[in-house]
């Protein structure tokens, strides 16, 4: 909730909006004056986050749990899958048993599944 700084109106969605130069913060209706800023604001951030799983992502509490069960249900043996994925065997068992990879592995990982490894809110 906040309140627009152009007409004083209480709102619940603000809009960053550039009028005369200067950035304000709006409602719908003033928004119309000026030019509408799209960058800024924390609901468009996020979104971007969640498209290219930048750095801040959370691998799920069960990731280890995921990756076995997708390569139970491929059938294939820890050494086929490893090399298959591209990562190191031991790496591969490493985190069948909980060991956390690096993003650039689980995004490996998550491709040659079909899986998401990481939280999704
Ligand atoms: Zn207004």
């Amino acid at each position: 909730m906040g309140e627009c700084e152009v007409c004083g109106k209480a709102v619940s969605n603000l809009k960053r909006a550039e009028i005369d130069g200067v950035i304000l913060e709006v409602c719908d209706n003033c928004v119309k004056l000026g030019k509408e800023m799209s960058e800024p604001g924390r609901v468009v951030m996020k979104r971007k986050t969640i498209e290219t799983l930048e750095e801040g992502k959370e691998l799920a509490d069960n990731f280890a749990e995921k990756v076995r069960k997708a390569r139970d249900s491929r059938n294939i043996k820890q050494d086929e899958a490893a090399k298959r994925i591209g990562v190191s065997l031991s790496i591969l068992r490493r985190i069948e048993n909980g060991f956390r990879p690096d993003e650039k592995t689980a995004m490996k990982i998550q491709r040659f599944y079909n899986i998401s490894l990481y939280k999704q809110d």
